[in-house]
């Protein structure tokens, strides 16, 4: 047995190249193309709502604007509610003021019929 080399390892080819290497960085794109599309229908169809359905329907209190400027899925999107091709009664033309009432209270909206649980599904 002969005795180990005590040389360090030599490399016999150069490296590829002197830059280490990192994996390449494209930002995410914030919506697939799928989702692109569907929300470019949802812009029709909330501009249409609008148009149809130009006073807030949810007349929250006094501090209604009166003038609808969102549409409010009553089954939310986390829930299984559709952003799109649901019947007009799935929707709710509303102004920003009551918009955020009806966000942030989820109970109450839901006695006031602005919102459905999960559970109860589509109107
Ligand atoms: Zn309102």
């Amino acid at each position: 047995m002969t005795e180990p080399s005590r040389r360090p390892l030599q490399r016999k080819t150069p490296l590829r190249s002197k830059k280490p290497w990192r994996p390449e960085r494209k930002p995410l794109r914030h919506r697939s193309a799928k989702m692109s599309k569907i929300y470019v229908e949802r812009r029709l169809l909330v501009g249409e709502i609008l148009n149809q359905r130009p006073l807030c329907e949810a007349r929250w209190d006094d501090g209604c604007t009166r003038l609808s400027v969102d549409v409010h899925e009553i089954l939310p999107r986390s829930q299984g509610g559709r952003i799109i091709g649901g019947a007009d009664s799935e929707y709710l033309a509303v102004c920003r003021y009551c918009h955020d009432q009806i966000e942030t209270n989820p109970l109450q909206s839901h006695d006031r019929g602005f919102r459905r649980w999960s559970w109860e599904g589509h109107l």
